[in-house]
């Protein structure tokens, strides 16, 4: 007897699922279409958790999330528990950290600027006013995104040289710094991908009669391990055309940028012949 087969939908949110408005109202046909044929879908982006539950919650959706570049899986309470989760009551969701903690990356990094001198800031430096300022967001934006449990972004007012020298430093501690717009991230080394790898263990752990296909969804060069891990990769499209070029999975080319690209693709997937059957379906 065939195992059921059942899509599962990993998804970035800036410039993929939403557009520059932040607005997914254009991928509302494909929600739609998720919804009813029950397909899980899990946002996996850059955002803080407390950045992302909004959304998790105006979607309607009851699925794990993905939050600071695959630094942490989030489970909403009430939907099983992942091996583990490091249970956290003040929360909503039980938090797996997969990367490092943002308390072993603050320690890491101020033992070396009170050791040797090294001259930067970061988000734990700055009250939330100080942070919309800088950042600017409004008060309760800049709150959310403060909330952070596994990164660390900083502004670095030193030079290059002695950049190069803490991030060596923080290196032998398995402390990655990457560079983002305007700041530096201080993380561990687990990226967008383990994100998905998280998600297929615990859907199949929930269901291991169904063979889950992953269909994920990206824009962007921090978004391409994460489609490499994925069954079908989606490339959303920017204005001049698309920016990444997975290997080694089926790629699906989206015809349009963001949210209208997104609603394209999935359901061209949904409808196409031979694709996994609708639950219960057979
Ligand atoms: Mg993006």
């Amino acid at each position: 007897m065939p195992r059921l087969k059942q899509f599962l939908v990993v998804t970035d949110l800036d410039a993929t699922l939403l557009d520059s408005t932040y607005s997914w109202a254009a991928a509302e046909p494909a929600l739609r279409q998720l919804r009813a044929q029950g397909v899980p879908v899990v946002l996996n982006s850059s955002k803080t958790l407390a950045e992302m539950e909004a959304l998790a919650t105006a979607l309607d959706l009851n699925s794990p999330i993905v939050a600071e570049n695959g630094g942490l899986v989030a489970l909403p309470r009430g939907n099983g528990h992942m091996p583990g989760c490091l249970l956290d009551d003040s929360l909503a969701y039980s938090i797996d950290i997969r990367g490092l903690p943002r308390q072993t990356l603050l320690q890491a990094a101020h033992a070396l600027r009170v050791g040797e001198g090294y001259r930067f800031k970061g988000f734990a430096d700055w009250s939330t006013a100080e942070l919309a300022e800088l950042t600017g967001l409004s008060a309760k934006q800049a709150e959310a995104s403060g909330n952070r449990l596994a990164t660390e972004p900083i502004l670095w007012e030193d030079t290059e040289v002695n950049r190069l020298h803490f991030a060596k430093a923080l290196a032998r501690q398995g402390i990655r710094m990457l560079r983002g717009g305007h700041f530096w991230h201080l993380m561990g080394d687990a990226d967008k991908a383990d994100g998905v790898q998280a998600v297929r263990a615990f859907y199949e752990a929930k269901a291991p009669e169904t063979a889950w296909q992953v269909l994920a969804l990206g824009d962007s060069a921090n978004d391409t391990a994460m489609l490499e891990a994925a069954d079908i990769a989606v490339v959303i499209p920017h204005a001049e055309g698309p920016r990444i070029d997975p290997k080694g999975v089926r790629v699906v080319h989206a015809p349009y940028p963001a949210s209208a690209g997104w609603n394209a693709a999935i359901l061209s997937i949904l409808e196409a012949p031979g694709e996994p059957d609708t639950r219960g379906a057979l």
